[in-house]
C-alpha cells in the first residue's frame, strides 16, 4: 500500500476507535475492509470528499430495546435487543438475527457492516442490517423460546417490512424461532408478506434455503480449488461449528467426494478418522435439529469417532479447512498449523472466523483462503430468492433454486477475480471482495447524494 494510503487508515481508524471505543469486532471488521479499499478512495477524491467511507461506518440506525419475558418457572427475565440498519443505498435492508449470550453492539454493528459488503456482492438489490438479542435459546423449552420471540418481535415489528428491513436466520435463530418471530409479525400488522426469510416451506419459505449457506460454501470452494485444477473429491475436509452452516457445509463436501472428519460446537469437537456418511449426518441432523443435543454425544453414538473437550479442530491434518461457527475462531497460532499440516484451502462458512494474523498466515503462506462475505453469500442470496419468490407468488423448484444459487456463487467468485487479481494470476479473494462490495454501494451513495 502506498504511503497515501496507509495516512489514510490510520487517521481513519484512528477516529473509528475513539468514536466506538470498546467497539473490537466491529474496528476489525472495518479495519479489514479499509485496508483493501484505501488505494481506490485515493484515485477517485470524490469518494474522499464526499466521506463516502465515514458515512458506511455510520450506521443509517442502530435500535436497542428492552425484552421482557416470562419463563416455565413464572420468573421475569430481561434482555436485551438489537436491530442495526448499517446501509440502504442498494435496496431494503437484509441480514439475520442472532440469538447468543454473546451478543452486543459491537458485534451486531461488525456483522451488518460485512453484510452491506456481502450483499453488494450476491449481485441482488439488499442492502445491510444485521439484529439480535444477548438471549440464548440452549437449555430453554420451546414455549420460553416462543414468549422470548414474541416478546423480541413485539416491538421489531415497528421497524422492519418487506419493503423496509426484512430479517432472516443466524446463530440461534433457526425453523423454529422464524416460525415464532414470523407469527407474531403476522399477528401484530395483520398482513402476511415475506417480511422474514428462512420461513417454512408451506407458508412462504425457498426450497434449499436451509441448505443455501453450506452448499453455497462448498461451490465457492469448488471455484477457488478450480483456479489450481484442484477439487473435493479424495480430499479431506475439516468442518468446525454443527449448526445449520456446517451441517450443509458437511453435506455437500461429502456429496462431491471429500471426506469430513470434524465437526465441533462451543463446548468441544468430534474427530471421526472414517469420515461422516449419510447415515451418521441423519444423526447430526437429528441430534442437533430435533434432540437440541451436544456435539459430544456424536462420539458415544459412534466409538470410532473421539471427542475433545474444550478445543478446537484445527490441529487435524487435512486438505480444506471450512470454519462454519463463530467470529475469530482461527487465530495466528491455529492459521500455522493447518497450513503446516498441509491445508491448502480454507472457506470460510461463518462470518469472520479468522483473525486478521490468521488472515496474513494464510495470504503469506499462497493458499486459497476465502473471507465469509464472499463465500457464505449464498445464504443471503437465497433469501433473495425467497423475497422474489413471495413478491412474484410463485415457487421455485429445487433445480430452479440450486442453478441460482451456482450461478451467484460462480458470480460472486468472479468479482473477486476481477477485483483481487494479483500479478502472479493468483487471487486476493479479500480484496477482491471488498472492493466489488464496496464500489457498488459507494457509488450508488454518491448517486443519491449526502443522506
Ligand atoms: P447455528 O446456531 O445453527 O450454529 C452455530 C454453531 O456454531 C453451533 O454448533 C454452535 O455451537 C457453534 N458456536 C456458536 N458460537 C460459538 C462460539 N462462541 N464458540 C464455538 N462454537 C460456537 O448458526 P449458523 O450455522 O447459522 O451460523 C454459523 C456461522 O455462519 C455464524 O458466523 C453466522 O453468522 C454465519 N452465517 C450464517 C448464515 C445462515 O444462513 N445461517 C449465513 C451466513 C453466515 P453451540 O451449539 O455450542 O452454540
Amino acid at each position: 500500500m502506498d504511503n497515501f494510503s496507509k495516512k489514510y487508515v490510520e487517521t481513519f481508524m484512528a477516529g473509528l476507535t475513539a468514536a466506538n471505543p470498546g467497539e473490537k469486532e466491529f474496528a476489525q471488521a472495518v479495519g479489514e475492509v479499509l485496508q483493501s479499499v484505501a488505494p481506490y478512495i485515493m484515485d477517485y477524491p470524490q469518494l474522499k470528499e464526499q466521506k463516502i467511507m465515514e458515512r458506511m461506518v455510520e450506521p443509517e440506525r442502530v435500535i436497542i430495546f428492552r425484552v421482557p419475558w416470562v419463563d416455565d418457572r413464572g420468573q421475569v427475565q430481561v434482555n436485551r435487543g438489537f436491530r442495526v440498519q448499517m446501509n440502504s443505498a442498494i435496496g431494503p435492508y437484509k441480514g439475520g438475527i442472532r440469538f447468543h449470550e454473546s451478543v452486543n453492539l459491537s458485534i451486531m454493528k461488525f456483522l451488518a457492516f460485512e453484510q452491506t459488503f456481502k450483499n453488494a456482492l450476491t449481485t441482488l438489490p439488499m442492502g445491510g442490517a444485521k439484529g439480535g438479542s444477548n438471549f440464548s435459546p440452549k437449555g430453554k423449552s420451546d414455549a420460553e423460546v416462543m414468549r422470548f420471540c414474541q416478546s423480541f418481535m413485539t416491538e421489531l415489528q415497528r421497524h422492519i417490512g418487506q419493503d423496509t428491513d426484512v430479517p432472516a436466520g443466524d446463530i440461534g435463530v433457526g425453523g423454529r424461532e422464524i416460525g415464532f418471530l414470523f407469527g407474531q409479525y403476522k399477528r401484530l400488522r395483520d398482513e402476511f408478506t415475506g417480511t422474514l426469510t428462512g420461513k417454512g416451506l408451506s407458508w412462504g419459505g425457498s426450497l434449499l434455503r436451509p441448505e443455501a449457506t453450506g452448499f453455497g460454501a462448498c461451490y465457492f470452494a469448488q471455484e477457488m480449488l478450480a483456479t489450481r485444477g484442484e477439487g473435493f473429491k479424495g480430499r479431506t475436509v475439516v468442518i468446525s461449528g454443527s449448526g445449520n452452516v456446517a451441517q450443509y457445509a458437511a453435506k455437500k463436501a461429502m456429496q462431491l467426494g471429500a471426506k469430513v472428519v470434524t465437526l465441533s460446537d462451543s463446548n468441544g469437537y468430534i474427530y471421526d478418522p472414517d469420515g461422516l456418511d449419510e447415515e451418521k449426518w441423519q444423526y447430526v441432523m437429528t441430534l442437533k435439529n430435533m434432540l437440541r443435543g451436544r456435539i459430544r454425544e456424536y462420539a458415544v453414538k459412534y466409538p470410532t469417532a473421539t471427542y475433545y473437550e474444550g478445543q478446537k479442530p484445527w490441529g487435524v491434518k487435512c486438505d480444506i479447512a471450512m470454519p462454519c461457527a463463530t467470529q475469530n475462531e482461527i487465530d495466528g497460532d491455529a492459521a500455522r498449523t493447518l497450513v503446516a499440516n498441509g491445508c491448502f484451502c480454507v472457506t470460510e462458512g461463518a462470518n469472520m472466523p479468522s483473525t486478521p494474523e490468521a488472515v496474513e498466515v494464510f495470504q503469506n503462506a499462497g493458499i486459497l483462503y476465502s473471507p465469509g462475505k464472499a463465500s457464505n453469500a449464498g445464504g443471503v442470496a437465497t433469501s433473495g430468492l425467497e423475497m422474489t419468490q413471495n413478491s412474484i407468488r410463485q415457487h421455485w423448484t429445487s433445480e430452479e433454486v440450486d442453478a441460482h444459487l451456482h450461478r451467484i456463487m460462480s458470480d460472486i467468485h468472479a468479482s473477486c477475480a476481477k477485483y483481487g487479481a494479483k500479478p502472479d494470476g493468483s487471487i486476493d479473494y479479500v480484496k477482491g471482495a471488498n472492493l466489488a462490495g464496496f464500489i457498488k454501494v459507494a457509488w450508488a451513495m454518491v448517486d443519491q447524494g449526502i443522506v
